[in-house]
């Protein structure tokens, strides 16, 4: 059964059914928004961001502080509604969904206004004394935010406020796995007095997300697959449209002789495990230095098997959020044992739960000709890599297409600073995992395939503005210095000026 299906519609929109992965029963339906309740929403959005682009930091604050308060009060809803479409681990909802976005509305709330306060900069050398400069970050208008399914709260507050308190309205296409999070989302824009069009969801799947690459829309912000990512880009680039692609990762870990290895061996679990393995920045790949490799795995499986999987009560490790994902789950792992891996956990569909659960899984003898190593699994898999030394572990983690996040593990932490440094990667963590989208100060963004750009904190709200420079004339009376008339005598003396001022030191010196 799949977890979203198309089901007959009466109407002119087409309709989706989803399901929840736990019971697999029906948790509700929506109509997909055509391309024109797409270009109204974005219609909509452009009346309302005008006057919110002339509000002030303490006006636009205001509504993200009651969303905060929203979120606080209403986060037992949010759990079931984020559980109820996912089956994720009850602690994951709460750590990701409502912690994660409560930090991110507090943090631009109070500090938009300092990261996008008007700038002084003084041009360098001898510009400096005639010319004034100033950097005014402008709104870019209304932005199209596409979300994937596994962070489906976190995923979207957190880009959706920094585009707000940049002065954007947003339109805002969640996963058609993830509906109804994303109204109770709007919902709460909606108590918190956020004026009407400045944050709209329009429901639906790739079609509705396409339709909204096209709307005219002023920026991007799109996270999801590579695959995906492409199609946007593309169409971005078409359009002339500026966007940021968070897309996918096969993240790797690296186990140095000298690590901890009790937290090497808990950082492995966690970071493969978490949210399903549906995290974007997940450990995918883990290679260990032979001398530890047995002690390590060893450890490992002891985790492992500790592991709860459970659709009631406390559990670890919760469902797979979407059929098609575990399809790919199972594919990666049967294509790694067909071509000579060993699977020492797991492997498998839990045949003891009704849900869509996949047994927390560790596999052995992998290499590079195998999908579990190459491609992005997305599931609760540790694939555990022997190497002989850090040398071969860096090359392995660099052998791949994505480079989206990392992690090192070594008691000497400077060390840990300079493999992390050689990896070629979007971000790394040392001695720990999965923590830099949490961060906000680190810019957050893949290379490689894994995505264009870079998102959070100072640097990502300024993405959602136009860094507009002004600048002015020191003295503003008088001659324009350089303008007409073009005379031999000027040329000169800018011939003579260019041999002083980059021909001798003193001249180097001051440009
Ligand atoms: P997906 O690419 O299938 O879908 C993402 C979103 O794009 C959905 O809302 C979908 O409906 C929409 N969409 C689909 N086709 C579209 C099109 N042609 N034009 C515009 N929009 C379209 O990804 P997914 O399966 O929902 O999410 C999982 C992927 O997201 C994984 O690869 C994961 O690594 C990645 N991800 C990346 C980050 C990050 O920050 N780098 C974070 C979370 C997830």
């Amino acid at each position: 059964m799949a977890i979203v299906e198309s089901i007959a519609s009466t109407g002119p929109r087409r309709r989706l059914r989803a399901r929840s992965p736990v019971t697999q029963e029906p948790i509700g339906e929506f109509d997909c928004a055509t391309a024109e309740d797409v270009r109204l929403a974005v219609e909509r959005a452009r009346k309302a961001q005008g006057p919110w682009a002339e509000a002030s930091f303490e006006e636009r604050a205001a509504p993200m502080w009651r969303l905060l308060e929203r979120v606080v009060a209403r986060q037992d809803e949010i759990i079931e509604a984020v559980i109820a479409e996912t089956g994720k681990a009850r602690t994951e909802a709460i750590g990701m969904e409502v912690f994660a976005p409560c930090d991110a509305i507090a943090h631009y709330a109070k500090r938009a206004k300092q990261f996008l306060a008007d700038e002084k900069r003084r041009p360098h050398g001898i510009l400096g004394f005639t010319k004034k400069l100033r950097i005014v970050y402008r709104p870019l208008g209304v932005v199209g935010l596409i979300t994937p399914w596994n962070g489906p709260v976190a995923l979207s507050v957190n880009p959706a406020v920094q585009a707000l308190m940049a002065g954007n309205a947003v339109v805002h296409k969640p996963s058609e796995v993830t509906p109804f999070s994303a109204l109770l989302v709007q919902e709460m824009f909606e108590e918190a007095g956020l004026p009407d069009g400045l944050y709209q969801v329009v429901q639906g799947d790739g079609e509705t997300g396409a339709a909204l690459v096209e709307a005219g829309v002023d920026k991007v912000s799109f996270t999801g697959s590579v695959a995906t990512g492409r199609k946007v880009g593309e169409a971005c680039g078409r359009n002339l449209v500026p966007c940021t692609l968070e897309l996918g990762g096969k993240d790797a870990m690296i186990v140095c002789a000298d690590a901890d290895l009790d937290r090497a061996a808990a950082g492995a679990v966690n970071g493969a495990c978490m949210n399903t393995g549906h995290y974007c920045c997940g450990t995918e790949r883990i290679y260990v230095v032979a001398s530890v490799y047995d002690a390590f795995l060893e450890k490992t499986l002891a985790r492992v098997r500790a592991l709860r999987q459970s659709d009631q009560g406390e559990t670890d490790v919760g469902a797979v959020f979407w059929d098609k994902q575990l399809e790919v789950m199972q594919a990666h792992v049967d294509d790694a044992e067909a071509k000579g891996a060993r699977v020492l956990l797991g492997g498998r569909r839990n045949p003891e739960l009704q849900g869509l659960y996949f047994e927390p899984t560790v596999v052995v003898g992998v290499s590079h000709d195998m999908d579990l190593m190459t491609r992005e699994t997305f599931g609760p898999i540790l694939a555990v890599q022997k190497v002989a030394d850090e040398e071969e572990a860096i090359a392995l983690a660099n052998d791949s297409e994505y480079g989206l996040n990392g992690n090192v593990w070594t008691r000497d932490v400077e060390k840990g600073f300079r493999i992390a440094a050689r990896i070629q990667t979007g971000g790394v963590c040392v001695n720990d995992m999965a923590i830099t989208y949490g961060i906000a100060e680190a810019p957050f963004g893949g290379v490689k395939a894994s995505g264009l750009g870079q998102v959070n904190g100072r640097s990502g709200i300024r993405g959602y503005c136009h860094a507009m420079p002004i600048t002015a004339d020191r003295k503003g009376t008088g001659e324009i210095q350089g303008g007409y008339p073009y005379t031999r005598k000027s040329e000169d003396g800018l011939q003579k000026f260019i041999r002083f001022y980059f021909g001798t030191r003193l001249g180097r010196w001051l440009s």
